[in-house]
């Protein structure tokens, strides 16, 4: 499969070369060339497959040139053989609406499901090209503790995590803090998510420096997250789309995991609506409400890995009802930047064949984690309950399925605000609460931050 950046759709690229880079050169995210549906008889093959089967055939066509599909189909199993729950995912029940958890891996929310199988595609690439690697990731919280579990101690690779300081919970920091392994280091930046986004952007497009240390990125604009991603979708739908369609609701920040849900819509999958559910921190929800993609500030909430206001796969979205047009693409960030863009009407109507859009503030979501208490008997994370919530407020319960993207116990203070009682880590992490600390404390500045990098490696 070809891949073209979304800024330049001349020319084209390789699975590996977008999977190494991450990012175009040109700030570009790299998307397909062009998708081809799964037929209706190959839709129909895929409905009893295992998670790990249904991965392998949704996936290889994406990667092809990569690896042949036996090597994939072994990455996959050895990918998922940690994750707590047999089939990867589970689906349970709240009345008619299906909640899909995507939290049984070693970090305990979603991001695991593709950021293990990564780690294990570097060690399948730096197994033939010995070339040292340096991954610099940003993370509102999660993200960096799934990079670190999928790539601590494996040879010929860094990674460096950079986290807004003091602004996601101790267990969220603490699964990304307490490894030794000699190839991890954590950086916290004096700043928000975005700014550690505009960190690692800004040192991508240095093109001396990340040449020098052969800079690669896991955050979720790396197209690889997003084919691991679209997997749980067709899953859902075999397990409980009872051969209709089905709509999604996805708590969003990054605008990463929903775009997935769009992927798996453009692959043939019966998708009825996509729910993008968010926080306060609601530029998605207003862009898809009325148009309006004004950058606000960043406000800390409760769901801090939503506490983004700089939805980088959205870029993609917009190529795409752009009609794939580059240059227009190009125009159309460059007035994001100057925050003067505005969705016009055809555009916006296009984007609400698809999505629709709803927003909890913080005290909703607490009153909706114990409303799912009370009536269910069930706790669910802060984002989780903006996803639940977010299909209540719009009376989409009927064939819905809720994406629940983390595990209550790393947001304890959410937890204990709504239903007064605290959420222990499941047995096998009860030690990240006692391991010592490590990570390096930097102000949000370019230099420093390279200068750590280089001083490291
Ligand atoms: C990352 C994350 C999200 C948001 O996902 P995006 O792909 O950034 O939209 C939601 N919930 C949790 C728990 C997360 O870790």
């Amino acid at each position: 499969m070809n891949y073209i950046s979304t800024r330049n759709n001349q020319k084209n690229f390789t699975f590996k070369d977008v999977f190494l880079k991450g990012l175009a050169d040109d700030g570009g995210l790299f998307v397909p060339k062009s998708i081809k549906q799964f037929q209706k008889e190959e839709l129909e093959n895929f409905k009893n497959l295992s998670y790990n089967d249904l991965a392998a055939e949704i996936i290889y066509p994406f990667i092809g040139d990569f690896m042949s599909k036996d090597d994939l189909i072994s990455l996959i199993s050895k990918s998922y053989s940690n994750f707590r729950s047999n089939d990867v995912v589970k689906i349970s029940h709240l009345g008619n609406l299906k909640v899909l958890e995507l939290f049984h891996g070693p970090t305990l929310a979603f991001k695991d499901i593709a950021m293990q199988l990564i780690g294990n595609f570097y060690q399948y690439h730096l197994s033939r090209d010995q070339k040292k690697i340096n991954i610099i990731v940003a993370t509102s919280g999660d993200t960096g503790a799934a990079a670190i579990d999928a790539l601590k101690g494996k040879s010929n690779l860094n990674v460096f995590v950079l986290h807004p300081n003091n602004k996601i919970s101790p267990v969220q920091r603490r699964l990304m803090t307490i490894h030794e392994e000699s190839n991890v280091f954590n950086i916290a930046v004096e700043g928000n998510f975005d700014d550690c986004q505009n960190l690692v952007k800004a040192m991508f497009s240095d093109e001396k420096f990340s040449k020098s240390i052969n800079m690669s990125g896991v955050n979720s604009i790396n197209w690889a997250r997003i084919i691991a991603q679209s997997v749980y979708y067709f899953y859902a739908y075999f397990k409980v789309g009872n051969g209709q369609p089905l709509s999604f609701s996805v708590p969003t920040g990054n605008f990463g995991d929903i775009y997935a849900g769009y992927l798996a819509k453009k692959l043939g999958l019966p998708i009825d609506k996509l729910i993008v559910a968010t926080n306060k921190n609601d530029i998605l929800h207003r862009a898809i409400s009325g148009g309006d993609y004004s950058q606000k500030k960043v406000e800390e909430t409760n769901t801090p890995s939503m506490d983004i206001q700089i939805a980088s796969n959205f870029e993609r979205l917009l190529y795409d009802v752009k009609g794939c047009n580059s240059e227009v693409t190009k125009n159309v960030m460059a007035q994001i930047k100057n925050n003067t863009y505005k969705i016009d009407k055809s555009d916006l109507d296009k984007i609400k064949k698809n999505f629709v859009s709803e927003m909890l503030d913080e005290n909703e979501t607490i009153k909706m984690i114990k409303t799912i208490k009370d009536e269910h008997q069930m706790v669910v994370d802060p984002h989780t309950a903006v996803g639940i919530g977010a299909v209540r407020k719009l009376g989409l319960e009927k064939n819905c399925v809720v994406l629940s993207t983390a595990h209550p116990c790393k947001f304890p203070k959410a937890i204990e605000d709504a239903i007064s009682k605290t959420e222990n880590l499941p047995e096998s992490l009860k030690y990240v609460n006692d391991r010592k600390e490590k990570f390096e404390l930097l102000s949000n500045d370019i230099e420093k931050v390279k200068k750590y990098v280089m001083n490291s490696i």
